[in-house]
């Protein structure tokens, strides 16, 4: 028999006890424990963070094959809206399903970062200029039907309908004629809907830091060799920041087998690869896309998570950070505050060109050096400008905006008039470029 005191106490203690799960986050500590989730845990993660956070804001940006949300969680001082010469980073995890590191890391990171808005200066710097967007699990299905333990085989690598989600992109050199699965459609419509510059995709299996391209001209069947993309000095430097603010990628000899001179490595050098996420976000997304192998084994035990939590960490952070180097800014109609949205901004002689938002702006990310910048838009004259790209200091993006003047024509000079069959024939051709886009 119960006295009534002890039902007193009973009663009084039943809230702590519901709350006991999150009273560590109360107090200041972890939440995010150094386990596994699985689709459901990584769920409830992501609503606790969305319900307890002014910071967060937890979005959906599509199902995968059965049916499970592909969950982004973003993380700013305003997390619902793009806000005006903000950048928009991209962190992805679990693409293969069975490669689980980088999850974990992302939630652990999550943690970190809601926890030291308003008490790290850097943290709280970073959330008031840049928006960060989290996918925790891109292949959620494919997780869900892979093992701890499991470090080399292919079980859950793929979706539900077994395809490798980092072989299903459109490919830049050949053609890929794998089905476009409801993942890799909710990444491009997602890379379409925000301008992100910086983007890191998160892998297991190896330890290194790789970046474009992934693909050569000779197709994946070719030999590896270096494929260089235009941005390769900047992509280097991206590597090299991940890979030396690493526990132990730099010394890239961690994996036995592999030697990554310092931890880095071009994806095709490496070997080709035809349909991958990185070579895609680049192009589609005008976007600085890096792969990162952060675990020798695809799916670890448990209690090696928080070793792998403090080999990343750092790493984490000082990528994020690297989307505030190099030059940003504006383009204007000269003359007014109107912005010139799709303007493009090419580089020297990179031979690559990024476009503006509708907002007219625009981000590149570069090494300390000088630089030709130029910013054209049919319709408008051309505008070239040198700019000095200052070293290596953080938040230290040089602010450049252009101002174009219109020209009144928006084609060729001696172009005539369109006839209605060319009007007619160009926007076929565009639909049908839209489509094999797609
Ligand atoms: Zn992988």
């Amino acid at each position: 028999m119960t006295s009534e005191p002890g039902r007193t106490a009973r009663l009084l203690l039943l809230p702590l006890v519901l709350w006991l799960p999150w009273l560590p986050h109360i107090l200041g500590q972890n939440v995010v424990p150094f386990e596994y989730h699985n689709y459901s845990q990584l769920t409830q993660v992501l609503e606790f963070h969305q319900n307890h956070s002014d910071i967060t804001h937890l979005y959906s940006i599509g199902q995968s094959v059965q049916g499970r949300e592909l969950w982004v969680i973003a993380i700013s001082d305003n997390p619902t809206v793009h806000e005006v010469g903000e950048p928009e980073v991209q962190y992805v995890g679990n693409i293969h399903g069975n490669e689980v590191i980088g999850k974990e890391l992302l939630l652990h990171l999550l943690e970190d970062l809601t926890g030291g808005y308003g008490e790290n200066e850097t943290i709280s710097r970073f959330l008031n200029s840049t928006r960060l967007h989290i996918l925790p699990a891109m292949n959620p299905d494919g997780l869900e039907g892979s093992f701890e333990g499991d470090c080399y085989s292919s079980i859950g690598r793929g979706n539900a309908l077994n395809y490798d989600l980092n072989r299903n992109f459109p490919d830049k050199f050949e053609e890929n004629t794998h089905p476009i699965q409801p993942e890799t459609r909710a990444i491009m419509n997602w890379a379409r809907t925000i301008p992100f510059s910086l983007s890191a995709i998160f892998h297991g299996g190896a330890m290194v830091a790789n970046y474009p391209w992934d693909n050569t001209p000779l197709g994946q069947d070719g030999p590896s060799i270096y494929s260089r993309s235009p941005d390769d000095d900047i992509y280097r430097h991206l590597a090299l920041t991940y890979s030396e603010n690493h526990g132990s990628m730099y010394q890239g000899d961690v994996c036995s087998g592999d030697f990554f001179e310092d931890g880095i490595s071009n994806g095709a050098d490496w070997y080709p690869l035809r349909g991958g996420m990185q070579d895609w976000v680049y192009i589609h997304g005008d976007c600085l896309t890096i792969t990162l192998e952060v675990s020798c084994c695809k799916y670890p035990t448990e209690d090696q998570l928080r070793d792998h939590w403090a080999e990343n960490k750092n790493s984490l952070i000082e990528l994020l950070l690297q989307a505030h180097r190099g030059i940003k800014g504006q383009v204007f109609i000269n003359g007014t505050d109107t912005p010139v949205p799709d303007a493009t901004v090419t580089i020297g002689d990179r031979g690559n060109s990024f476009h503006t938002t509708s907002a007219g702006e625009f981000w590149r990310i570069l090494v300390p050096g000088q630089y030709s910048v130029t910013v054209s838009k049919a319709g408008f004259s051309s505008e070239t400008r040198t700019v000095t790209v200052p070293s290596n200091l953080t938040f230290s993006a040089a602010i450049e905006d252009f101002y174009l003047v219109e020209t009144g024509t928006s084609s060729a000079p001696n172009a005539s008039v369109p006839s209605l069959t060319f009007i007619i024939t160009s926007t076929l051709i565009c639909l049908l470029k839209v489509e094999t886009d797609l």
